[in-house]
Order: C-alpha cells, then sequence, then structure tokens
C-alpha cells in the first residue's frame, strides 16, 4: 500500500510513519513544517519507501503516483498555538481538508481525518459519547481548532455522500509520548519540562479540570483498526482513565524525583472542564481499547524528554 500522511512530521503523524513502514508500506508525508520537525522523521531519510514532500497543504495538492490512503493529520493542535496560528488553523482544517478529500478522490483513496474531543467543546454530557453534539464557542480562542476540525468533519462527510469517498474519522483525544515538543504548551510536556528542570509546574485554574490521557502506541493502534474498518461515522479513540490536572502534576513531579511545586495560574478561557471518552462503540465495532497504563505511559514519556534535549540547547551549552 502506498499512503500519505499530512503532517507527518508532527508529533502523532510521525509515529504512524514508523508503524507504516514498519509494516512495509510505502509513505509520502506532506508537511510545512509549521510545528511539525523533521527531525522525528531522521530515521526514515534513506529509506526508498519513504518520501518527504515540503508543502502546505492549504495549497493545491499535486502528488505523483497511486495512493491507496490519505491520512490528515496537519493542524497545529495545542491550545497554546491558538492564538498565534488561528489563521492557519482554520485553513488547515476548512482548506486542507477539501484539498485532501480532493486528491483522495482522484486517487481513489480511502480517507481518514483526524479530527479530535474538542469538537465537543466545553462538554455538558459527560463522558461523551460521539452522539453528543458539543458546547462550542465559535468567537472563543478555541473556537479557531474546534470549527475547523468541525467543518474538517462535515467536509469529509459530505464528499463520502456526494462523491462517495471511503471516509473514515477519528476524535482524538488528550494524547501523549515521545516526540511532543518540549515548548509545545500543553500540560504534560510543560509539566515534565518545568518539573525536570526544577522550576515550579505550571497548573491552570483550581487544577480540578480533568482530562484523560492516552499513549500515542495505542492511539496508532486504533487508527489502523478504523483505517481497516468499514465505520464511516466519527470514533472516540482515548484512554478512559479521568484525572484532574493537579494530579497529573503531582504524578510528573513524582516520577520525575523533582521537587518542584505547584504554582497556580489562571484558567485560559474556554477551558473545558471535563474530558472523558465513551470508547464503547471502538470497542464493539473496532476491537480496540488502549493498552499502556498512564503511569507506565508517562515513565516512558519523562524518560524520552530525560534524554531528548529541546532543539537548539545543544548549542547553549
Ligand atoms: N494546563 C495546565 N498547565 C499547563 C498547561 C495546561 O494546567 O502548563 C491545563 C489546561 O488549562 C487544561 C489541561 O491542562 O485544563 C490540558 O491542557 P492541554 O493544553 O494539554 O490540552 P487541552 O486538553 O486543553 O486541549
Amino acid at each position: 500500500m502506498r499512503m500519505l500522511i499530512t503532517g507527518g512530521a508532527g508529533f502523532i503523524g510521525s509515529h504512524l510513519c514508523d508503524r507504516f513502514l514498519e509494516e512495509g508500506h510505502r509513505v509520502v508525508v506532506m508537511d510545512n513544517l509549521l510545528t511539525g520537525r523533521i527531525e522525528n522523521l531522521q530515521a526514515h531519510r534513506n529509506n526508498p519507501d519513504f518520501e518527504f514532500i515540503h508543502y502546505d497543504v492549504t495549497g493545491y495538492l499535486h502528488v505523483d503516483g497511486p495512493l491507496d490512503f490519505i491520512l490528515h493529520f496537519a493542524s497545529p493542535a495545542s491550545p497554546a498555538d491558538f492564538e498565534r496560528l488561528g489563521i492557519q488553523i482554520l485553513k488547515v482544517g476548512a482548506l486542507g481538508t477539501h484539498k485532501t478529500l480532493g486528491l483522495a478522490r482522484a486517487k481513489g483513496a480511502r480517507f481518514l481525518l483526524a479530527s479530535t474531543s474538542e469538537v465537543y467543546g466545553d462538554p455538558l454530557v459527560h463522558p461523551q459519547g460521539e452522539d453528543y453534539r458539543g458546547n462550542v464557542n465559535p468567537v472563543g480562542l478555541r473556537g479557531v481548532y474546534d470549527e475547523a476540525k468541525r467543518f474538517a468533519e462535515s467536509m469529509a462527510m459530505a464528499y463520502n455522500r456526494s462523491h462517495g469517498v471511503d471516509t473514515r474519522i477519528a476524535r482524538i483525544f488528550n494524547t501523549y509520548g515521545p516526540r511532543m515538543r518540549h515548548d509545545d504548551g500543553r500540560a504534560i510536556p510543560n509539566f515534565i519540562t518545568q518539573a525536570l528542570a526544577g522550576d515550579d509546574v505550571t497548573v491552570y485554574g483550581d487544577g480540578r479540570q480533568t482530562r484523560s490521557i492516552g499513549y500515542v502506541s495505542d492511539l496508532v493502534d486504533g487508527i489502523c483498526r478504523l483505517m481497516h474498518s468499514d465505520v464511516t461515522t466519527p470514533v472516540n479513540l482515548g484512554n478512559p482513565s479521568e484525572l484532574t490536572m493537579e494530579i497529573l502534576a503531582r504524578k510528573i513531579i513524582h516520577l520525575t524525583g523533582s521537587r518542584s511545586r505547584l504554582d497556580f495560574l489562571p484558567l485560559p478561557e474556554d477551558d473545558p472542564k471535563v474530558r472523558l471518552p465513551d470508547i464503547t462503540k471502538a470497542r464493539d465495532l473496532l476491537g480496540w481499547e488502549p493498552r499502556v497504563d498512564p503511569d507506565e505511559g508517562l515513565r516512558r514519556t519523562v524518560e524520552w524528554f530525560r534524554q531528548t534535549p529541546p532543539p537548539g540547547a545543544e548549542d547553549d551549552r
């Protein structure tokens, strides 16, 4: 099989590349490196089955040769980027999804959209099943990401209905693991970097807001199963173990052996108070459920951060 992964130089995209190349497929990555990092693909540089195209997927797309699958993972995804990269986020979710769907149609490829739990916004239903329609503020700071992904889901369904494109939609909940950017701004990389440096760990709000954290290898497994399934409606992929941000921060301080203290800072606008996937659908239709326990996943992630200095850090030595 030959696949195109947009955003393949990013955190999740690069783990997908590893998996597909390992399985003997041919992989084309398209990425404009806005938040992705070419270093994430270093291992495949000389692999004849691997190709990198430095390109912005919001423009006209041309890829030589056949494609069996297109996985659309391109998008900045950290809330820390929502203000700075708002327009790019809206463009890649809207124009980029339109272009990649057009390419899927032209190539007769199956299309998988990386959607998000953010389509549920600040949810009024808990846990969140796929039928829940969400509580999103279109003009708030997070609206750029939430609405881009909601539009992308609609667009995928429209291409499915109108053009018969074979589409899949993964609603991805908080995912973590090696290759998250040190300066990504999300809770786990922030907490780990701060704890390893012995700095205060920044907990926003009162720290009682919850998330459920899924290790990246489990997510990759879920994506592969969804891709090979016949489920065209959205499927939640996440780890149904919910924890508060204060507990997460304390866990990370403990795992790093740090003496950092908690620093409570103001809660960002529209920050969801709770988030927990109902994964019944993934269990029933894909036979999927997460296998990596959060303590184990966090241990592996801390180890990676410990061994991997942030880019540019070598120059400062
Ligand atoms: N958060 C925090 N400290 C940080 C970064 C994030 O307390 O240094 C909180 C954030 O306010 C949110 C939760 O952690 O409630 C998860 O945030 P993240 O940016 O990881 O992703 P989100 O789930 O909000 O998209």
